[in-house]
């Protein structure tokens, strides 16, 4: 029992919870295992396996190549809904295909063909690898100067180190709603708003932030985005990924995969490639039904919950955290290595410790999966959909018990191929 904090606070926050009751749609095997990596891969929506069984016995199964006139509006249906639940997009803004990796590669370099002279990308230092991996190639290609945002690791992308950087020769800005590893939550009108005063355009990685804040496409003026659908969203492994294109861009952008999905009058199947109008120019080829299927499941809970419900709740939960670590961990050199006020947070939380790598996964092994994050970061992704207050209770009285006796010391720290 700890006095400054007894675990049945954490049970009458859950009492009083109004999404408690939605823990009861996933798959919950191992009632002893806290999870805390819901914003790695989020867990199993209860509804999805028989889902998927339908699909496949019967739209495959027995419907065989007669269900694809129903498969082939998926990718933009499930976009539709996405962008009602989760995004703040209009009707036909949004579509799911492809991977983030891909459709960032699709949508910056559709925006760097349209950018005319100008020669700078501008991307956050400390983003996501795979976006920065990403520019960096493009701007090889193309002559560009790819710059890299100084940001603190802990707090973020300071808005004047960006304004400081924009100006008329930025063609591209490349940038995170919330931080892979600290969860600093950007201000996207702001960000926005600057950029548009010097003409550049903003492509927003969504991944860590859809299904966790309320994200205002619109609203904020937002032009491009894309964004992961397994984690927060809970779609699966791999589940095909959404991108966002603002609906009076749609004919002015293309972008590099010609591919039939893509062309106007697919089955004309015509000579040439002519994009599409719309939304569809920015698809490839066949959509991985499979993948996207669990999606729709997925989504029927968060649209239950609601996206500001699902947002107060992972504010309350990181906040349990912040004030958990400072009170029980902090004389055991762990540090709060996220904003600390909820605001400019998304829903998880990283906390610094110089063993963190033997830590996460000496916590594994006492039934608590969160992640480490390089550098010397354990990250802490309670979701709200399915994450109890006293899951965070007992996963940081489990952390306190680990640092307490060192029960890391016993626990390799070399690498591994997934962290
Ligand atoms: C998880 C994540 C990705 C992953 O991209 P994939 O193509 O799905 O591997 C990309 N960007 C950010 C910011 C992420 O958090």
């Amino acid at each position: 029992m700890r006095d400054d904090f007894p675990r049945h606070l954490a049970k009458e926050l859950d009492a009083a919870d109004p999404l408690a009751d939605l823990r009861d749609r996933f798959v919950i095997a191992d009632d002893d295992l806290i999870y805390l990596d819901g914003n790695s891969l989020g867990r199993l929506p209860a509804a999805t396996p028989a889902h998927l069984d339908r699909l496949v016995r019967q739209g495959w199964g027995d419907g065989l190549v007669r269900s694809w006139p129903t498969w082939i509006e998926w990718s933009r249906r499930i976009g539709d809904r996405l962008a009602a639940h989760a995004l703040g997009a209009r009707p036909g803004e949004v579509v799911v295909s492809d991977s983030t990796s891909v459709n960032l590669y699709k949508l910056a370099a559709a925006a760097l063909d349209a950018a005319g002279d100008r020669r700078t990308v501008l991307v956050d230092a400390e983003d996501f690898p795979t976006d920065r991996y990403v520019l960096e190639g493009l701007a090889a290609a193309r002559g560009l100067t790819l710059r890299l945002l100084p940001s603190d690791l802990d707090e973020g992308l300071r808005l004047d180190e960006l304004r400081a950087a924009l100006d008329g020769d930025v063609a591209l800005v490349v940038l995170s709603a919330v931080a892979y590893r600290s969860g600093a939550l950007l201000d996207m009108a702001a960000v926005n708003a600057a950029a548009r005063q010097v003409g550049a355009t903003v492509l927003w990685d969504l991944s860590h932030a859809v299904g966790a804040v309320p994200i205002e496409l619109a609203a904020t003026g937002a032009d491009l985005a894309v964004g992961c659908t397994y984690k927060y969203l809970n779609g699966g492994p791999g589940a095909p990924a959404f991108l966002y294109v603002r609906r009076e861009l749609q004919s002015r952008l293309r972008q590099p995969i010609q591919g039939w999905f893509g062309r106007r009058d697919q089955f004309g199947m015509g000579p040439g490639y002519d994009p599409a109008p719309d939304l569809d120019r920015f698809l490839v080829g066949t959509p991985s039904i499979l993948a996207l299927a669990p999606l729709d499941p997925a989504l029927d809970v968060l649209a239950e919950a609601g996206i500001e419900r699902v947002r107060a709740k992972g504010r309350r939960l990181g906040e349990l955290i912040v004030t958990l670590a400072d009170a029980w961990l902090t004389p055991y050199g762990f540090r709060v290595a996220s904003p600390r006020g909820a605001d400019r947070r998304g829903s998880h939380v990283c906390l610094h410790h110089p063993e963190a790598l033997r830590i996460s996964r000496a916590l594994a092994e006492a039934g608590v999966v969160g992640d480490y994050r390089a550098p010397d970061r354990l990250r802490l992704g309670p979701a709200p959909l399915y994450t109890r207050y006293v899951d965070v209770w007992d996963a940081l009285d489990r952390l306190r018990d680990l640092a307490e006796r060192r029960g890391w010391e016993r626990v390799p720290g070399g690498p591994s191929r997934v962290t």
